[in-house]
């Protein structure tokens, strides 16, 4: 028997509704989205139509304001770069927080270094941002604020619409990187007042290598400078043979999301409340990360005293697949910098692992994992006494 996958933060597989739907975008309907002189073509390119009204709809945006990219990296670079560069003359300086995904992170940096000013608003207990801080930071330079929608560790659920008030209040642009709520979390980019929103099609079921930045359609032309330049494809701002087969499972996981999220959502939830019962009955001191109700259902992030989270990885490789940190991160093995942001000691951060439910997890399973869980815990702890 394989381990028990609980780390959906980090990917999820493709539903076999959105294969299904994929398949023939490989084969027969093989044609070039841009080739809409012949059949071929344009078949190719109604498929695409047709995903770009899906991924719309999940968010309440208009379909012509999706531009189909690689994923939520590519999306965040585009997002972050695109407005600095459109924008540079207005003003040099952005606004993000210290708990962001590094694909926010890294281009905030690369700006640092070319002359930009990054606020990195601090974050409480919980991983909330101060909205009255976030006021105070906003300078008559600053063109985009980036916060997250939903963090990819502990889960927690940035006040998005009140965020995106002040944002529009202060004639500032708002990015949100909502790769770990689109499909979790209704989201309505109208009512949030979001300007620029990010997704990820493997963090919903659909395929890796694929994703979407909202990009909201000013009257006044806002024109984002595009990170990948060529055929003008996407309304210019990203250039390149659209990956029509991604773009059709993207299309369909979005629907599927559409239509199964209030459901799914509250099943997740439930198993989740019901592992964090289950460990908090049987591992002393444990204790969750995040916030404990503004956060994801699926998301559970837990700091287990006494237990280092790497050496419990190799305790549980053959029962449960979890994380220590990010996926995004593990190729060094530094402790988790949301963690420290939330103001927690190293040890803290080496003692926490990450759990993300999702639609194979089932209750036999969440009980198998308690078990799992509290059984290593017990054992590296009583090692650890000895
Ligand atoms: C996974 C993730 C990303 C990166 O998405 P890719 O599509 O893998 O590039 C960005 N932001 C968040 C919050 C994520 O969870």
């Amino acid at each position: 028997m394989r381990p028990i996958y609980m780390d959906h933060h980090a990917t999820t597989p493709v539903d076999q509704r959105v294969l299904e739907a994929m398949l023939p975008y490989f084969t027969e309907e093989f044609g070039n989205a841009s080739s809409i002189d012949h059949e071929y073509g344009s078949r190719a390119d109604e498929a695409v139509q047709q995903a770009r009204s899906q991924v719309a709809r999940l968010i309440r945006a208009k379909p012509e304001e999706i531009i189909f990219t690689s994923g939520a990296t590519e999306s965040n670079n585009l997002a972050i770069l695109g407005v600095a560069e459109a924008l540079a003359d207005k003003g040099r300086h952005i606004i993000t927080a210290a708990t962001e995904h590094p694909a926010i992170l890294d281009p905030c940096l690369y700006l640092e270094r070319h002359g930009w000013q990054i606020t990195r608003l601090p974050v409480d207990r919980f991983g909330l941002v101060d909205l009255d801080a976030l006021q105070r930071a906003i300078r008559p330079d600053t063109v985009l604020i980036s916060i997250m929608t939903a963090n990819n560790e502990i889960g927690t659920i940035a006040p998005i619409k009140a965020i995106g008030e002040i944002a529009r209040e202060h004639g500032v642009l708002f990015h949100t990187d909502a790769t770990q709520a689109a499909g979790y979390l209704p989201l309505d980019v109208q009512e949030l007042h979001v300007d620029l929103l990010s997704l990820s099609g493997h963090k919903m079921y659909g395929p890796k290598g694929i994703g979407a930045l909202y990009v909201r359609r000013f009257k006044r032309s806002l024109r984002l400078e595009a990170q990948i330049r060529g055929g003008g494809h996407e309304r210019g701002l990203r250039s390149g043979t659209l990956n029509v087969p991604g773009i059709v499972g993207l299309g369909k996981a979005a629907e599927i999301a559409s239509r199964e999220m209030r459901q799914e959502s509250e099943r997740l939830r439930r198993l989740r409340d019901r592992l964090w019962e289950g460990l908090r009955a049987r591992v002393p001191g444990i204790e969750i990360n995040g916030h404990p109700t503004q956060r994801l259902p699926h998301n559970l992030n837990i700091y287990l005293p006494g237990v280092n989270n790497r050496a419990l990885l190799v305790a549980l490789k053959h029962e449960l697949a979890f994380a220590t940190g990010s996926a995004c991160a593990t190729t060094k093995v530094e402790p988790s910098h949301v963690i420290l942001a939330l103001g927690y000691p190293e040890e803290r951060a080496k003692s926490s692992i990450r759990l993300g439910l999702g639609r194979s997890n089932t209750e036999q399973e969440i009980d198998r994992a308690v078990d799992s869980l509290a059984g290593a815990v017990e054992e590296l702890t009583h090692k650890l006494r000895i």
